[in-house]
């Protein structure tokens, strides 16, 4: 039998077909048959997942180094049991071009414990680009339906838009939208006044906004045939609209973050600054039904939509503070909390599948990441050695991500990330709190 580099026994291997106790042989960073091993990781008592992608991921490089960086952000990720990361474009400057993006590919290089791809920003400038864009350099295409202090080119007006839907359409390339409509909100904001509170927020950003922005997207994915991801769903009747859309055989699916399945507006309360995002924290109601849309089957991915801010700028007045968090680091554990506290009779081997297929094999699926995903042979050795059981309190000092803070502090998780390995490589060790070498690269469709 051929030597391989490290052999994981003994784990409940989540693959494909099925969750089953064996052993994952790896050799030359890949998955492989078997065979004498060299190093060996007992991974008993804990499940073996395919290393787990994180799709929507704001790292802040380049220009905004200061709140989050690679060598954090990717530290975040593998205490969190996250191997891959697709980056958002909203850096200064934006990355609107493929230029760019090769330009962000070289400054990252050496830095990140996790391969990574790009979104590169559909430029209402130059909607053209997307009519021939290099499905190398990126993944999809990022459209800003709406404002914030890191966006970098609005999309705003209906023409516009039009023309970025009809050249994604042309070149193949799917967009992935936040859908807010900014005249919804300055229309209210006009008739009754910008509220100044935090605990004031869902007000700021009320749900008439993402739901007439949705509305619009199917209008536009109808008219051009164009694949559309929307990201960050807040309300019961966003689901509903995009459900109902592809259930009409429209190419749109959608991403539900952990924070949303998290918190609702009675956590806003208490968090204040924290939990000021967009699209906002919203009702129980709204919560129940985005965890619906998990067991239905209607959400595709799960992300974090880790966009880390300084407190400074979390405790600005309303209208000047930045929305975001992190949550790299918390997505998974905090996600699989949320189902076993949900459907605590739920078996724990049809809970640990749905993560897996909503957090590795779906975002690997959507935007093409061969090697990625799925427990196979001849897939990259990324694996992620996860305790289902234990209680877990996260406090301020766990926290990797550069801002040095999260709104899920004080929680207690329902499990825990041991082992995180990439390319046959540990890259964190919880039991010594060790982490391996920034060797992540980018991952090239
Ligand atoms: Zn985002």
């Amino acid at each position: 039998m051929a030597a391989v580099d490290l052999l994981v026994t003994g784990g409940r291997l989540v693959t494909p077909d099925g969750v089953r106790t064996g052993d994952i042989a790896v050799s030359g960073g890949r998955i492989v048959p078997g065979g004498e091993a060299l190093h060996v990781l007992d991974a008993k008592g804990a499940y073996v997942l395919p290393g787990l992608i994180d799709s929507h991921v704001h790292f802040r490089t380049p220009g905004l180094t200061y709140k989050e960086d690679w060598a954090h952000g990717s530290r975040a990720a593998v205490v969190g049991g996250v191997t891959t990361v697709m980056d958002m474009p909203n850096t200064v400057p934006p990355t609107l071009s493929p230029e760019a993006v090769l330009a962000k590919a070289a400054m990252i290089d050496g830095t990140s414990l996790v391969d990574y791809a790009f979104h590169v920003g559909a430029d209402p400038q130059r909607p053209e680009l997307l009519a021939d864009l290099d499905p190398g350099v990126a993944v999809s295409a990022k459209v800003f339906m709406a404002g914030h202090h890191t966006a970098p080119t609005v999309v705003r007006d209906e023409a516009q838009l039009d023309k970025v839907f009809a050249a994604a359409a042309a070149g193949g390339v799917r967009l992935v939208l936040h859908a807010e409509d900014e005249a919804v909100f300055a229309l209210l904001d006009r008739w009754r006044g910008t509220p100044e509170r935090h605990r004031d927020y869902e007000r700021y950003r009320p749900r008439t906004g993402p739901i007439a922005a949705v509305a619009q997207v199917l209008r536009l994915v109808e008219r051009h045939g164009t694949a559309a991801h929307v990201l960050h769903l807040s309300t019961a009747e966003e689901a509903d609209l995009v459900t109902a859309a592809r259930f009409a055989g429209l190419p749109v699916t959608f991403e539900v973050t952990g924070h949303h399945l998290s918190f609702t507006d009675a956590d806003t309360r208490r968090l204040g600054a924290r939990t000021r995002l967009a699209p906002a924290i919203r009702q129980r109601a709204d919560q129940d039904r985005l965890w619906e849309a998990v067991w239905r089957g209607e959400v595709s991915t799960l992300g974090s939509d880790h966009a880390p801010h300084t407190i400074e700028e979390k405790c600005r007045p309303v209208p000047d503070a930045p929305p975001g968090l992190p949550g790299v680091q918390e997505l998974a554990v905090a996600v699989w909390t949320g189902m076993r506290e949900r459907l605590p009779d739920e078996s724990p081997d049809v809970a640990i599948a749905r993560l897996v297929r909503y957090l590795a094999e779906q975002p690997a699926a959507l935007f093409g990441l061969r090697g990625k995903g799925r427990l196979e042979i001849g897939a990259d050795a990324d694996l992620t050695v996860f305790e289902p059981g234990g209680r877990h309190m996260l406090s301020a000092r766990d926290v990797r991500a550069k801002c040095g803070w999260s709104a899920y502090e004080g929680w207690t998780m329902a499990g825990r990330v041991r082992t995180t390995i990439r390319a046959g490589q540990v890259v964190w060790d919880a039991d010594t709190g060790t982490f391996g070498a920034p060797t992540g690269r980018w991952v090239r469709r």
